[in-house]
């Protein structure tokens, strides 16, 4: 019989995550994440997933974002009938986001083609729809068969709404274990959201490391940042263009400014958030007013909303989202986050040539993307082909993000060491997943590996 692991990606990378577990001839895949970056590259590996889509028997979905959730279509599309588990709001998060991955990988499709390029979407609106019909949403702390030989419990990951943890049992031919799959680690008190809660005692470990080396400052630090990056910029005079993924960052960014403004610490301003998926997702969010904190709850029972107050404009079609070309103060916050597509582009075109506006950006920038050249420091760079002298400013603040840094995280699990047989560190780039791996290790558990691609290990 067979109990085991292969790792599909977010292996020594931050996309892409999917583990594929082998119980008794089972299959269980974790997560069906899209993988990003290079565009070439990223097609090649979303095009040809690396398992057979019919062997498979069900799937655990962590959390919504896409590179978690964003090959869950093409593995349908490929022939993939089985269920798909996830949190309630994991599943209407999904929805929103799976469409609107089908509908820029036709819109690419069509642009690349007037170019001469070849490029098929991965899926498409169908596939999608399908992929919707097989979602099967299950509560926080209700245990549930997957398959016979796993029986899983989703907890709370405290990263975005509906994010989780995965805990399974596992049992083949007499043998049980107990595993667990971080999944996206949040923070404890982070906006809106609830805290992690703890992970009980397993025998294997699967978890993120994407700020494996890296120790973010504290929320209130990072606030106190934002209203000064803020202060400093109205008296500069600018705008500030703000990237932000649609589903969590844009809402804690909102949180934010909405706390900041109503303490006074910033004068009210005006704020568009351009992004008809960033305005689809905060009205799911919305909906789920039973997963935030207490400090939100209360907020909305004083009747204030973080995601509705004074001088909040969501910008619904493009003649408006057009027009901001003309704002010249205030901020315009845009996805996609790490600036590859969407119209942040379009805004930040507008901006690079003017030394008074700003970029700012607010999360991770994985290695390739514009968002990653523009931190780095690039003269030059190329928007839609063409070139552009870097002239606006670009500033970056760390704290707002939704992933455990390494400390954090460390004292997420650092209770779990003296049960754990093995740790499987995933999700982070190599050096962070390595230097985290060692934490691991001086903290006391006794095996820990970062796996490679498609590495197989027996658990
Ligand atoms: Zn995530």
């Amino acid at each position: 019989m067979s109990l085991g692991i292969r790792f599909l990606g977010a292996a020594r990378a931050v996309t892409g995550s999917r583990h594929l577990l082998d119980v008794g001839g089972r299959r269980v895949l974790l997560d069906c994440g899209m993988v990003q970056g290079p565009r070439q590259l990223a097609n090649r590996l979303n095009e040809q997933l690396p398992l057979e889509p019919r062997e498979l028997d069900a799937v655990v979905l962590s959390h919504a974002h896409i590179d978690h959730s964003g090959s869950l279509p093409r593995l349908v599309k490929l022939g993939f009938r089985g269920p798909i588990y996830c949190t309630p709001a994991t599943a209407d998060l999904a929805a929103v986001l799976l469409e609107d991955s089908a509908r820029i990988q036709a819109q690419d499709a069509a642009h690349l083609a007037r170019r001469g390029h070849q490029f098929q979407p991965t899926y498409d609106p169908d596939d999608v729809r399908q992929t919707c019909r097989q979602l099967q949403p299950r509560a926080y702390h209700a245990r549930f068969d997957v398959v016979p030989g796993v029986r899983a419990e989703l907890l709370d990951a405290g990263h975005i709404l509906g994010s989780a943890q995965v805990v399974l049992d596992l049992e083949d031919a007499g043998r049980r274990v107990r595993l667990a799959f971080t999944g996206d680690h949040g923070r404890r008190g982070l906006p809106i959201l609830r805290d992690p809660e703890r992970l009980p005692p397993v025998d294997y470990l699967i978890t993120e490391s994407t700020y494996g080396d890296r120790v973010h400052p504290s929320y209130d630090r990072t606030f106190e940042a934002l209203a000064s990056v803020i202060d400093e910029e109205i008296r500069d005079g600018g705008r500030i263009l703000l990237p932000a993924f649609s589903l969590g960052r844009t809402q804690n960014v909102l949180y934010a400014l909405c706390r900041l403004i109503s303490a006074g610490r910033i004068p009210p301003l005006r704020i568009w958030i351009d992004s008809p998926l960033s305005s689809r997702v905060t009205g799911v969010v919305e909906r789920h007013p039973d997963l935030f904190d207490a400090e939100t709850r209360a907020m909305l029972r004083a009747g204030r909303s973080p995601f509705q107050f004074e001088g909040v404009r969501y910008v619904e079609d493009v003649e408006e989202s057009r027009s901001l070309n003309q704002v010249r103060d205030g901020i315009i916050i845009s996805a996609s986050g790490m600036l590859e597509s969407g119209r942040v582009l379009h805004h930040l075109k507008t901006s690079i040539g003017r030394p008074e506006d700003c970029v700012l950006t607010v999360g991770y920038m994985a290695e390739g993307t514009l968002g990653r050249k523009l931190l780095s420091g690039y003269e030059h760079v190329r928007i839609f082909g063409e070139r552009h002298a870097l002239r606006c400013k670009v500033r970056n603040l760390d704290g707002l993000s939704a992933h455990a840094d390494s400390r954090e995280l460390l004292e997420a699990l650092r209770h779990l060491a003296a049960e754990v047989r093995h740790v499987f560190v995933v999700h982070g780039e190599e050096d962070p997943a390595l230097r985290f791996a060692d934490r691991l290790e001086d903290a006391g558990f006794r095996a820990v590996t970062v796996p490679v691609y498609k590495q197989w290990v027996e658990l």
